[in-house]
């Protein structure tokens, strides 16, 4: 059917948040590129994924639940919630099951935000906070992130944050480590933060990437939920287990938060595939060990070669780098593509000069390598 011009501006009838709002650009997907330049053999490292695919185990469990696909999922994800509640030392009253924890941060800003009071997030922090608090029309606190220079570079300015927060402050925003800059906070800082920040003030700690980080060096932030009943905690299947066609994740929370996103959720806001799919992909303990040992290498590679090419980077705790091209990044972002490989402009956070690159496997870094090389070198 074609598409008739209306006297109505519909645009206009829409809430005053979506009127304004920037949506979310995605990763370019493989299929695009090819249909774009007629090429194969494209490699995608645009959207964090896990470069091993899906974890073996999820794979078979799905295939047991493809008989069962007439039916609705369990709305209350039971068996995921137990394992989960097993994994974490919480109750299952604890837990919120999300449509990907994208899912679970917009169920947060449309239980707790409106135009009255405001949410805080860092500059160069995920795109998908600022979105979900204009949707719901409230007040955007973004604080300038820290410096190149400083000791961890455009993360999280956690004394600045702390002198921001007034009276209309309901909700901050911190993802650890960050997307899409790698940095990260220490535990100290983050739990002094935490406990410095007054009760009524909830605070959503996105652990999409914590997996990456190596055992010690792991912030995790769900220990510390007995002790603040202001803190959720969000995580997420789509990164170090494989899963982010499935669209699932999660937060954990007091049970009087999950008590009210239950409230507003869809009831089967997560499909009976991923559900199956996460619950027996937590169980696989060698996936994602191989998965952090192929992410480990590959970010040595990938630092080395920003190293021997003059290139900063910002040191990463996640599956992917921000590199510094020191000058407008979409024609080197175009170069690559023309050689197959897809990168994340990051000009849409004001970063005009970076790409963010995903850590793929051996092999896809050794030609990400030579294509870095034969593109800045
Ligand atoms: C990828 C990502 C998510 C998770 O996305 P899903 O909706 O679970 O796929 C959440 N937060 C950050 C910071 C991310 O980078």
């Amino acid at each position: 059917m074609k598409h008739q011009k209306t006297m109505t501006d519909f645009k206009k009838l829409a809430v005053p948040g979506v009127r304004q709002l920037n949506p979310y650009i995605p990763g370019k997907p493989i299929s695009e590129l090819e249909r774009e330049l007629g090429i194969e053999n494209i490699i995608k490292l645009a959207s964090n994924e896990n470069p091993l695919g899906p974890s073996p185990k999820a794979m078979k469990a799905i295939e047991k639940e493809m008989d069962e696909l007439a039916l609705y999922p369990d709305g209350n994800g039971f068996e995921l919630k137990k394992v989960l509640a097993e994994k974490h030392q919480v109750g299952m009253d604890q837990i919120t099951l999300g449509n990907g924890s994208n899912d679970v941060l917009v169920l947060l800003a449309e239980a707790y935000l409106s135009p009255d009071v405001s949410a805080m997030y860092s500059q160069y922090s995920f795109a998908v906070y600022p979105i979900a608090i204009q949707a719901v029309g409230a007040i955007h606190q973004m604080i300038p992130a820290t410096t190149w220079e400083d000791e961890r570079p455009l993360g999280c300015d956690l004394p600045a944050m702390k002198a921001a927060i007034n009276e209309k402050t309901r909700m901050i925003f911190i993802a650890n480590p960050n997307n899409p800059t790698g940095s990260f906070l220490h535990k100290e800082e983050l739990y002094a933060f935490i406990k410095s920040v007054a009760e009524d003030v909830i605070i959503v700690l996105d652990e999409a990437y914590l997996e990456y980080a190596s055992p010690e060096e792991r912030v995790d932030g769900s220990l510390w939920l007995d002790e603040f009943p202001n803190l959720v905690i969000t995580r997420t299947f789509s990164k170090a287990y494989g899963l982010a066609g499935f669209r699932v994740g999660y937060c954990l929370s007091n049970p009087e938060i999950a008590n009210v996103l239950n409230r507003i959720r869809q009831p089967f806001n997560v499909n009976s595939l991923a559900l199956a799919a996460a619950t027996a992909a937590i169980g696989d303990e060698a996936f994602l060990a191989r998965s952090m040992q192929v992410n480990a290498s590959g970010m040595q590679m990938l630092a080395d070669c920003c190293e021997q090419l003059g290139l900063r980077y910002v040191p990463s705790k996640g599956n992917f780098l921000l590199v510094d091209f020191g000058q407008d990044a979409m024609p080197v972002y175009q170069n690559m593509l023309e050689l197959g490989i897809i990168t994340r402009p990051v000009a849409n956070y004001g970063l005009t000069n970076c790409l963010r690159i995903t850590i793929g496997t051996e092999t896809e870094m050794q030609r990400m390598v030579s294509v870095m090389e034969q593109v800045c070198g």
